[in-house]
C-alpha cells in the first residue's frame, strides 16, 4: 500500500486469482491486518462470477451484476494491491511473477485458488466449434448471442438445437436453465413440445454419477418432461461447425455447442515447476501447500489435498478459505502451521432453472421450491458476505475538543480524499497566498495557467510545470503511468509539447528490498509514458 505509514512493509504475498477461497483471505486480511505483510492480488477477472448463481442468471432470474462479486473493494478492505492480469509464467526459483505487459512481480510467498476449467483435452475442435462454461464471463457472452438467435428461430416455428456434453449438475443446470429461458421469451410453456432441440451428451452411461440414485432419477424425469434428450455412454470426440460426433460414430446436428465436461487445469503451474497431483491438480499438503514449494499455497478446484481428495466443488473452496487464511499467516509470522481437513460431504442444491431444484446429501433429496428459495439464500448471501464490506472510517489523530465537530468532519473528508487534486490545497487558497506575495515583492499579477512560462532570449518560452498527486490506487507502476499522463497534461494544455522531466518520489517506509522494487517500478511506468511521448 503506498500510504504514508510508519509501518514497513518486509514480505510480499501473492494471491493468483479470484477464486472463493481467496475472497476469505481477502476478508481476514481486512478483519484481522498484519502490519508489514504487503499484499497483492492478481486475477483474470475484477468482478468474479459465483457460479452457483449462473443458472439463475441463464434463466432470467439473477442479473449479471448480482453474481459477481467486485474484488476492487474487497482488495481495498485488505489494503491489498490490485493488479488484473493472467498469470502464466512464474520463476519458482528467483521467486518473480512474469506478466506480459508490464513490470515482474517479486514475492515471497504465493497462494494459487486459480479454479478449473472444463476438460477438452480430447475434443477435436474444440476452441472453434464450442463454447466451454468457465470461464463464466466468455461463456455468458458468448449464451447472450445464441438467446437471441435462438429466440428469433423458435418464434419463427424453425428449429434450433443446442447441445451441452458433460453428465454433472453443471450441465443438467444449464440445459434446464437455456430451455426455461428460451420458452419464457418465446411465450411457449415450459414443457410444450417447441421447435427448439435441446439435448444432453454424456460419456458417463449415468447423469449425476455422484449423486443417490433418487436424485439421478427425480433429475432424468425433469428431463423428460421438458423435452431434453439425453444420450449417455457417448463420448464426444469432434466439436464442428454444425453438431459433434462421438465414438460411437454419431454425428448430432447443433446450432450452438456448449460444454461442461469434468474439472481441469491448465498446464502453467506444472510448467513453471510445481507438483501435480496424479489427478492433475495441484498437489498440496494438508497445510495446504504445494508438496513441491513450502512457500506456494492453493486451494479450490486448482488443488488436490493430499489424502483429503474431493469433488471439485465451490463449497470446498470456499471451506478451505479460514484455513488458508490462518496458513498464509502463520507461515509468514514463522509460525507452525495446522493441517486441514475438508469435511467429506457436502450439501449439493440442482438448480432446474425453473425456481424449483434438487437438494442432494449423502442419498438424502429433496425436490421443489423450497430447495430453490434455500440456494437463492445461501447463494445471495455468500455474494453479500463479500460484496457488503464493514465501513473503514477514516482515522484522524486529533485529541477531542481541539476543534469544533463540523470543522473536525471537513477535515476528516478532506482526508478521505486523498488522492490527485484531493492532496492539493484548494484553488481559492492558493490565489489568496500568492497574491499576498505578489503584494509583498511588487510583482504584477498574471492569470492563472497550467504551467509557467518563462521567456528566452532567442524569442522561444520554457514552460514549467510541476504537479503532485499521491496514490490513488495501489500498483505503482499502473499508478507512475497515470501520474506521468496527468503532469503532461499541464504542458498539452498550454499547446505545447513536453521536452523532459524530472520525478520526485515519495515512498512508504519498506524493507531496502521491497522499497527498491517499488521505485523501480514507478519509475518503469513514467519511463513507459515519456517514451510514448517522446520526452
Ligand atoms: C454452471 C455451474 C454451476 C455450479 N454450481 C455450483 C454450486 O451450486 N455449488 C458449488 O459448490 N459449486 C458449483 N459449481 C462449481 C464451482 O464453480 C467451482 O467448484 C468453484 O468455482 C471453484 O472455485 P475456486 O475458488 O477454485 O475458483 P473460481 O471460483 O473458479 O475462481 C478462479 C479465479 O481465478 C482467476 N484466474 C484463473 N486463472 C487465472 C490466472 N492464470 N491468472 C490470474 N487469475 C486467474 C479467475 O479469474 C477467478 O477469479 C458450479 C459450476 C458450474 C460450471
Amino acid at each position: 500500500m503506498l500510504t504514508n505509514s510508519l509501518t514497513p512493509q518486509v514480505k510480499h504475498l501473492v494471491l493468483i486469482g479470484g477464486g472463493h477461497s481467496h475472497l476469505f483471505v481477502l476478508k481476514q486480511l481486512g478483519m484481522k491486518p498484519v502490519p508489514g505483510l504487503a499484499i497483492t492480488l492478481i486475477s483474470r477477472d475484477i468482478e468474479t462470477p459465483y457460479s452457483g448463481s449462473l443458472p439463475g442468471t441463464l434463466s432470467g432470474f439473477v442479473s449479471r451484476d448480482d453474481m459477481n462479486i467486485d474484488l476492487r473493494p474487497l482488495a481495498q478492505f485488505a489494503k491489498a494491491r490490485l493488479i488484473r492480469a493472467t498469470v502464466e509464467d512464474i520463476d519458482l526459483e528467483a521467486k518473480i511473477i512474469r506478466l506480459p505487459d508490464r513490470p515482474d512481480i517479486h514475492f515471497d510467498i504465493l497462494s494459487l485458488n486459480i479454479g478449473s476449467r472444463p476438460d477438452a483435452s480430447t475434443i477435436l475442435g474444440a476452441d472453434e466449434f464450442a463454447c466451454p462454461v468457465k470461464p463464466i464471463d466468455e461463456f455468458l457472452t458468448r449464451w447472450e448471442s445464441v438467446l437471441a438467435e435462438a429466440v428469433q428461430r423458435v418464434s419463427n416455428q424453425e428449429d434450433y438445437a443446442i447441445t451441452v456434453v458433460g453428465g454433472g449438475p453443471a450441465s443438467v443446470e444449464l440445459a434446464l436453465a437455456m430451455q426455461y429461458r428460451i420458452h419464457a421469451e418465446c411465450k411457449l410453456a415450459l414443457e410444450s413440445e417447441s421447435p427448439l432441440k435441446l439435448s444432453i451428451i454424456s460419456s458417463s452411461s449415468e447423469i449425476l454419477a455422484r449423486h443417490s440414485a433418487k436424485v439421478r432419477r427425480a433429475a432424468l424425469d425433469t428431463l423428460r418432461r421438458r423435452n431434453i434428450k439425453v444420450e449417455l455412454g457417448h463420448r464426444v470426440t469432434r466439436f464442428q461447425v454444425d453438431g459433434v460426433q462421438t465414438n460411437l460414430g454419431g454425428e448430432h446436428v447443433s446450432d450452438a455447442t456448449f460444454y461442461a465436461t469434468g474439472a481441469s487445469l491448465p498446464d502453467w503451474p506444472a510448467r513453471c515447476g510445481i507438483a501435480m497431483s496424479d489427478d492433475g491438480f495441484i498437489d498440496t499438503l494438508p497445510t495446504l501447500q504445494s508438496a513441491s514449494h513450502d512457500f506456494v499455497f492453493a486451494a479450490g478446484d486448482a488443488a488436490t489435498i493430499r489424502g483429503a481428495s474431493r469433488p471439485k466443488s465451490g463449497v470446498y473452496a470456499v471451506r478451505a478459505g479460514k484455513p488458508l487464511a490462518d496458513n498464509l499467516v502463520r507461515f509468514a509470522t514463522g509460525k507452525r502451521l495446522k493441517p486441514f481437513n475438508p469435511q467429506k460431504h457436502a450439501l449439493a442444491l440442482i438448480s432446474l432453472g425453473d425456481k424449483t431444484a434438487i437438494a442432494s446429501r449423502e442419498g438424502l433429496s429433496l425436490q421443489g421450491k423450497s430447495a430453490w428459495i434455500l440456494k437463492q439464500r445461501i447463494d445471495k448471501a455468500f455474494v453479500a458476505r463479500f460484496s457488503q464490506l464493514p465501513s473503514m472510517e477514516t482515522k484522524l489523530y486529533l485529541t477531542k475538543g481541539l476543534m469544533d465537530i463540523e470543522a473536525e468532519a471537513e477535515l476528516r473528508r478532506h482526508a478521505m480524499r486523498c488522492a490527485g487534486c484531493g492532496a492539493k490545497v484548494g484553488g481559492g487558497l492558493l490565489g489568496e497566498v500568492l497574491d499576498d506575495l505578489h503584494g509583498a515583492v511588487g510583482m504584477e499579477k498574471k492569470p492563472i495557467e497550467d504551467a509557467s512560462i518563462i521567456p528566452l532570449r532567442d524569442g522561444r518560452a520554457l514552460l514549467q510545470s510541476i504537479d503532485q498527486i499521491s496514490a490513488f490506487i495501489d500498483d505503482p507502476w499502473l499508478f507512475a503511468r497515470i501520474a506521468t499522463n496527468h503532469c503532461l497534461s499541464d504542458i498539452y494544455a498550454m499547446g505545447e509539447t513536453p521536452h523532459s522531466a524530472l520525478a520526485v518520489v515519495g515512498l512508504p517506509l519498506a524493507s531496502q528490498r521491497i522499497m527498491k522494487h517499488t521505485l523501480a517500478d514507478l519509475m518503469r511506468g513514467c519511463k513507459h509514458e515519456l517514451d510514448a511521448n517522446n520526452c
